[in-house]
Formats: structure tokens, C-alpha cells, sequence
């Protein structure tokens, strides 16, 4: 238990920072930002308005009013899912769209903290938030980290298990680059990512309920595929969590 002084130190500390390294909105780069996020006002209400739009809880497509029931939307009804449940921030289009972009790859790197934030929120108001035992987060390979030594899905993830007050493990590995998920047409990524996963030595998973996270999900090939290398490790149900959906019903957007 740290002593009242300890507390006003700490506070001091705080708003020095502030004042030498003043930090901006993610987003406009204007200051004066909301409490718990870095955006002010007006970005924080242009991500609440992505984060109402409706959505199929279990692929994570954005649906109409009535689009969505139970058992999926129009365009997963009759697949099969590896996954039980789906969540997101949003869809990527808009403020939303900008902001991950931004994190990816315009050298918003300090946005960790503001993506996980908002992806931990998102998963702690799910249905099935109880059954989750622990969050695990799509790995990157390690040519890629040695590439561009950032990888956002790893970043924002312990921001993510903070937020959402589930442990983090490192449960996944990715053995094999292959090529980049960016522009290929759908066959081509549930291609591209197969057999590219194994699990982490030691894990042991009987029975586990594990949530999968990751920035953004296209067609959904790479989320499916770690789900699948989950289950044979013997995790009993996997659900997906994503900052911002980009597949589905909508176009596919070529830059994620
Ligand atoms: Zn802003
Ligand atoms: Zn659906």
C-alpha cells in the first residue's frame, strides 16, 4: 500500500510528464483528451458511433436492424465457424478505420494503449465474457518482427488483458511467414495461413475457453486457422475479439 505522499508524487510525476511530453488525440491531434483514451472529445464520439453499429455476434459482420440473430447473419448462417462468438470495436470504415491505420502503420505506435483500451471494453461486455478463461493474442512470425519490429496486435494486447481483467498468454506461435495476408482474395488467405500455427511449448489447454484477439479481421482465415490449432491443443470453445471487422458483407479493403 503505497502512503499518501507516495500518491501525490505519483501525481506530480504525472502532470510534469504531461506538461514536458504533452500527448494528443490519436486521431486530430488536438489536445485535451478524454479520460482513459488518447482522444479528445469529438474522435472518443466518432469511435462510440462506429462502436453501435449493429454486428452478427458470431462472425462480426455489420448487419442491419434485423440482420443478425443467434445464429449468425446472411452471409455466415450456413458456414461453419471455428470460432462460438465474435466482438469488435467496429467496422473499418470511417474515424475507425483511421485510427488503426494509424496504429499499423503511420508510426502510431503510442496508440497501444488507446486500441487496447477500447477492444478490452468491447470483450468485458460481452454474453459469454464469463466463460472466457484467457485471451491470447494472433502471433506475428519472427522475420516480420525483425522487419518492422512493431507488430500492433502484440501491443495492444496487454492493454487489452489489463482492461478487461483476463490473464494473457502466449499460447500461439507463427512457424512460417508466407506471403502477406494484404490483397489476397479470400481462397488464397485461408491458403495462405494453413499449417503457419503451432502451439507454444508447455501450454496445455484442457478444456479451456480462449478468446482470441487481433486488429483486424478481413476474411477471417487467420482467426479461423489459430482456432483450429487451439482446439486440437484441446481448448473447448474459442470466440474472436477485433479492434475493427473489414470482411463479410462489405468490400474488402486492400491495405489491411
Ligand atoms: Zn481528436
Ligand atoms: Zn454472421
Amino acid at each position: 500500500m503505497g502512503t499518501a505522499a507516495d500518491s501525490f508524487w505519483r501525481y506530480a510525476g504525472h502532470c510534469l510528464a504531461d506538461v514536458l511530453f504533452p500527448r494528443v488525440c490519436g486521431l486530430c491531434g488536438s489536445s485535451g483528451l478524454e479520460p482513459g483514451v488518447d482522444l479528445c472529445a469529438g474522435c472518443r464520439h466518432t469511435i462510440d458511433r462506429a462502436r453501435a453499429v449493429a454486428f452478427c455476434t458470431r462472425c462480426g459482420t455489420t448487419v442491419g436492424p434485423f440482420g443478425g440473430t443467434k445464429d449468425g447473419c446472411p452471409a455466415c448462417r450456413a458456414a461453419h465457424l471455428p470460432t462460438a462468438g465474435f466482438t469488435r470495436v467496429g467496422e473499418f470504415s470511417g474515424g475507425l478505420a483511421d485510427l488503426v491505420r494509424m496504429f499499423k502503420f503511420r508510426g502510431g505506435e503510442h496508440l497501444d494503449r488507446c486500441h487496447g483500451d477500447l477492444l478490452g471494453r468491447a470483450i468485458a461486455q460481452v454474453p459469454w465474457f464469463d466463460e472466457v478463461d484467457v485471451l491470447a493474442a494472433v502471433p506475428t512470425c519472427w522475420q516480420h518482427r525483425l522487419r518492422r519490429r512493431f507488430h500492433a496486435t502484440s501491443a495492444l494486447a496487454p492493454h487489452v488483458a489489463r482492461r478487461a481483467g483476463l490473464p494473457l498468454l502466449t499460447l500461439l506461435r507463427r512457424t512460417k511467414g508466407g506471403r502477406h495476408q494484404v490483397g489476397l482474395p479470400k481462397a488464397d488467405r485461408i491458403e495462405n495461413v494453413k499449417g503457419k500455427f503451432t502451439i507454444s511449448r508447455g501450454v496445455a489447454l484442457a478444456g479451456a475457453v480462449v478468446c482470441l484477439i487481433d486488429d483486424v479481421a478481413t476474411t477471417g482465415a487467420t482467426i479461423g486457422e489459430c482456432a483450429r490449432v487451439l482446439k486440437r491443443a484441446g481448448a473447448r470453445r474459442i470466440y474472436a475479439a477485433v479492434v475493427a471487422h473489414a470482411g463479410g458483407l462489405m468490400q474488402t479493403p486492400s491495405d489491411v
